[in-house]
C-alpha cells in the first residue's frame, strides 16, 4: 500500500457508521425531485431538499433548459473570459441585477465558486475581512484564499462584530461577510444592525443570499429587499441551486467591483461558464417565480406550521424564523440514529454533525418546499417526534 493509501485508510468514521447501519451520505434517488421521491424501491417524503419553492419539476423551467441546449449545446467548453460567454449569459446578468437593484451581475457556474473567486478579490493584503463564524464552508474557503486579516466574530453578535471593527484601520478596506440566513440553524442575519455598524466605520458588506434568494422580499430578490437595505449592501451573491431549481450563482454589485471581479476572479476565469442548460432554467425560473406568487405564500405557510408543530413537540429549535428547522439533538450518535429511523419510517432529513458544527449543537436539518402539503408536514413531525421521544432527546 502507498503512504497515500496508507495515510487514507486511517480515515475509518463512514466505515464504523456503515457497519453500525446508520450511514446518512449519498443517499440515491431514483425519482424526479419533488416532496416524495424514491429511494431504495420506496416512496419517502423528502425533507431535506433546498429546493425551497419546489421548481425542480416546473414544465416551464424544464422547457427552459431544453430550448437552451437545442439551441446553445449542452456545454460551453470554455471561460466567460474566452470563449464562453453566450447572448444568454449577459441576458441573465442583466435581469439579476434588476432584480437585486444592483448596477451589474455576474454569472458563475456554482455559488460556491462566487464566494471561493470573489472574496479573495475584494480584500487583499493588509485589509480586513471580518466573519461569522457560522458563515458557509464557500465563504471560509474564500477568506482562506484571501490575503487580508481575518477577524471572527461570534454568530449574529453585533457587539462582537463592533469589537474587531474597533480593531481594524480606518484606511484599509474592511470587508464584513455574512450569509444572509444561516444555512444549517435558519437564522437571519441582524443586517439593519450590521449596516449601522458598516456606516458608523466606513467598513463594506457581502450578503450571501442564497437560502433567501426567491424566499424573502416582495419580489423575491432576498433578505436585503426583506430589510429595504439593498443600497447598503455593497455586493450580494446568489445562487441558482436552491429556489432557482438548477445550478450556478451570481455576485450583483457596482460597476467598478463587477469590471474588476470580470479582470481578477480566477473562480471566473480560469473554469469553465454555466452551461446553456443552467442559464435557461434561471432564465424561466425567474419568470415563473415572479407569476406563481403563491409558491413563496404556500411556503411561508407551511414555514408557520412545522415551527408551531415542533416547538409544541418540546424541540429546541434555536432562533430559526425560516424554511430552515434546525432539530437539535446535541449528539453525534443520537443524530445519526434518529436520521436512519425516520429513513426507515419513510422520512428523508439531514444530519448535521461535528466536525460541521460542534458536537454540542449538532442537529437534524429540516427544510420545507412550497409544494409540501399539511399533511405530509403533519405525518412528519409526527413521526420525528415519536423517534425522537424514543431516543430521549425530547420528553
Ligand atoms: N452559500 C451558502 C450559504 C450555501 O448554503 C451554499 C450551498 N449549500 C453555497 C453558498 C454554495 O452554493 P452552490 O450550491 O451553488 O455551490
Amino acid at each position: 500500500m502507498s503512504l497515500l493509501s496508507e495515510k487514507m485508510s486511517l480515515f475509518d468514521a463512514p466505515q464504523k457508521y456503515q457497519a453500525a447501519g446508520v450511514y446518512p451520505y449519498f443517499r440515491a434517488i431514483e425519482s424526479d425531485q419533488d416532496t416524495v421521491v424514491t429511494i431504495h424501491g420506496k416512496p419517502v417524503l423528502m425533507f431535506g431538499s433546498n429546493s425551497y419553492l419546489g421548481l425542480t419539476n416546473h414544465p416551464r423551467i424544464k422547457e427552459g433548459a431544453i430550448k437552451a441546449i437545442e439551441k446553445y449545446g449542452t456545454g460551453c467548453a470554455g471561460s466567460r473570459f474566452l470563449n464562453g460567454t453566450l447572448d444568454i449569459h449577459l441576458e441573465l446578468e442583466e435581469r439579476l441585477a434588476k432584480l437585486v437593484h444592483k448596477d451589474e451581475a455576474l454569472v458563475y457556474a456554482t455559488g460556491f465558486s462566487v464566494n471561493s473567486g470573489v472574496i479573495p478579490c475584494l480584500a487583499g493584503k493588509d485589509d480586513y475581512l471580518l466573519y461569522d463564524e457560522l458563515d458557509h464552508a464557500s465563504i471560509i474557503e474564500g477568506r482562506r484564499l484571501s490575503f487580508a486579516n481575518q477577524l471572527k466574530y461570534k454568530h449574529n453578535d453585533m457587539e462582537s462584530l463592533e469589537r474587531q471593527l474597533k480593531r481594524c484601520e480606518s484606511d484599509k478596506i474592511k470587508l464584513i461577510v455574512a450569509d444572509g440566513v444561516f444555512s444549517m440553524e435558519g437564522d437571519i442575519a441582524k443586517l439593519p444592525e450590521m449596516v449601522d455598524l458598516a456606516k458608523k466605520y466606513d467598513a463594506s458588506i457581502m450578503i450571501d443570499e442564497a437560502h433567501s434568494l426567491g424566499v424573502f422580499g416582495q419580489t423575491s430578490a432576498g433578505i436585503c429587499e426583506h430589510y429595504g437595505v439593498t443600497d447598503d449592501v455593497d455586493v450580494i451573491m446568489g445562487t441558482f441551486s436552491k429556489s432557482l431549481a438548477t445550478i450556478g450563482g451570481f455576485v450583483a454589485a457596482d460597476k467598478s467591483i463587477i469590471n474588476y471581479l470580470k479582470h481578477n476572479s480566477r473562480t471566473l476565469i480560469f473554469s469553465a461558464s454555466i452551461t446553456p442548460a443552467s442559464t435557461g432554467c434561471v432564465l424561466a425560473a425567474l419568470d415563473v417565480i415572479a407569476e406563481e406568487t403563491w409558491r413563496k405564500d404556500q411556503l411561508w405557510a407551511n414555514t408557520a406550521r412545522a415551527l408551531d408543530g415542533f416547538r409544541k413537540a418540546g424541540f429546541d429549535i434555536g432562533h430559526t424564523e425560516t424554511p430552515i428547522i434546525p432539530l437539535f439533538v446535541r449528539d453525534n450518535e443520537k443524530t445519526f440514529i434518529l436520521t436512519r429511523k425516520l429513513m426507515d419510517d419513510g422520512i428523508f432529513v439531514n444530519p448535521v454533525v461535528s466536525p460541521a458544527v460542534p458536537p454540542e449543537d449538532t442537529l437534524i436539518r429540516f427544510s420545507l418546499m412550497a409544494t409540501h402539503t399539511f399533511e405530509q408536514i403533519d405525518e412528519a413531525i409526527a413521526k420525528i417526534t415519536r423517534n425522537a421521544q424514543l431516543l430521549g432527546i425530547i420528553p
